[in-house]
């Protein structure tokens, strides 16, 4: 906890924009790296699809940069797997194809946009930006969140699972929203304690446990394969298979 002055926290204040780069051409990967960095964003890179796939899932990215070939997961595949599982971080797709054809199906697997190689570092650097304010000016625009055969509204504030309606609570709904929007990311007690709760310290109560509780018997209850999972030591995560 930080005690920088009476003034309310802000969600973000001036927070460093998180990319994921997922490109097997390790000279360019660097290249790349160098001159975002110096851009100011925080990058992380994987150097194959299996390895991006994983780092995509594991958490919160801003925008995620694919190159589309890519070693034993290609670009657009790790795209229709994201969007499957509900994750909308906003892609921007690198290929060397840079046909209408090939533009159209990389933009209808689910990428946000498309950057034909060789380009120019500013013209990336000019998409990486419109995508993110994009993202964070309609960020809100997201009305329904899917993960397997749990589907939530969030306007008419209802949750289904396999098509039956499922009562919760309005903060067992923030908590099941909270783990929805990061489906396949394990949430540890601290986040779910700053993200659901807004505590920025471990209020020294079983809160989490008696909520997550409570949520697990109304999603998983009567249901052959339960989404919420327990990752023993770090937290909890809520994917399909366990
Ligand atoms: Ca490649």
């Amino acid at each position: 906890m930080t005690a920088l002055s009476a003034r309310p926290l802000l969600s973000s204040p001036a927070s460093i924009m998180k990319l994921l780069l997922i490109e097997d051409d390790l000279q360019a990967a660097e290249y790349l790296g160098k001159s975002l960095k110096d851009s100011g964003y925080d990058l992380e890179h994987a150097a194959d699809g299996r390895e991006g796939l994983r780092c995509a899932g594991k958490r919160g990215f801003d925008l995620i940069i694919a190159d589309r070939g890519l070693p034993y997961i290609d670009g657009l595949t790790i795209i229709q797997t994201l969007r499957k599982q509900g994750d909308l971080t906003p892609v921007l797709i690198l290929s060397a194809l840079g046909t209408v054809d090939d533009r159209v199906r990389g933009l209808r697997a689910g990428g946000d946009d498309y950057l034909t190689k060789p380009f120019a570092f500013s013209e990336l650097l000019a998409r990486i930006e419109a995508l993110l304010r994009r993202g964070t000016s309609s960020g809100g625009e997201v009305t329904k969140l899917k993960v397997a055969d749990l589907e939530m509204d969030l306007l008419a504030r209802q949750v289904t699972r396999a098509g039956a309606d499922i009562e919760l609570t309005t903060k067992e709904f923030q908590l099941l929203e909270y783990f929805m929007r990061r489906p396949g990311q394990i949430l540890t007690r601290t986040m779910l304690l700053e993200g659901v709760w807004d505590l920025h310290f471990d209020p020294q109560t079983n809160v989490i446990d008696v909520h997550m509780s409570r949520l697990r018997g109304a999603i998983d209850k009567g249901a052959d394969k339960p989404l919420i999972h327990t990752v023993r030591g770090a937290g909890y995560v809520l994917r399909e298979a366990s």
